[in-house]
């Protein structure tokens, strides 16, 4: 099965389940956080990023790994299953999206007083918010400010009965984003 396929598999089989505490599923938020980045007129990788951005959650679920901790780094699981097949700059902004809502949290407090509550909770269990000097080094990584983009349209995506495009929509774009072979 090449990488497209297994990415199309992840969601068919483990996509259905609900996104922790909010009114859409993992599926439906992936899709709702890729059609705001298109709308913003982020770049195809941007975009790509956005739809993926939480394939470690559907990972830790074919691997039945969920409950294997508090937190199962699923930003981490997916940049690196993700690294496999694409470039940074797909990849850096996934695993960069976590730390970009700690980092929002830090210096926005309009941004933390809008977080749904499931969001609020999970912020705890990733350790919270930022201090000055994390703040300043999350600026500094190459991805941190397409970091902080996505983060905004991850969490708009949680809009229950949103008609947004499916995933069939983006097959063309992923391939078009693997990392050329060498
Ligand atoms: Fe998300």
């Amino acid at each position: 099965m090449d990488c497209v396929d297994e990415i199309f598999a992840l969601f068919e089989h483990h996509g259905k389940s609900a996104y922790f505490g909010e009114p859409v599923s993992q599926e439906e938020h992936a899709l709702q956080a890729a059609y705001f980045a298109a709308e913003d007129g982020a770049p195809e990788a941007l975009v790509v990023a956005a739809l993926v951005h939480d394939i470690g959650h559907l990972i830790d679920a074919r691997e039945d790994a969920a409950d294997r901790g508090i937190d199962a780094r699923h930003e981490d699981t997916g940049c690196q299953w993700l690294g496999r097949h694409f470039p940074p700059a797909v990849t850096e902004p996934v695993r960069l999206h976590v730390a970009a809502k700690r980092y929002l949290c830090s210096v926005d407090p309009d941004y933390l007083r809008g977080l749904s509550a499931a969001s609020v909770k999970s912020l705890q269990l990733q350790g919270g918010m930022f201090t000055p000097e994390e703040a300043a080094e999350f600026l500094r990584q190459p991805f941190g400010n397409d970091a902080l983009r996505l983060r905004r349209w991850d969490d708009m995506g949680k809009v229950a009965g949103l008609a947004v495009p499916e995933l069939s929509a983006y097959r063309d774009a992923l391939w078009r984003q693997l990392r050329p072979r060498t």
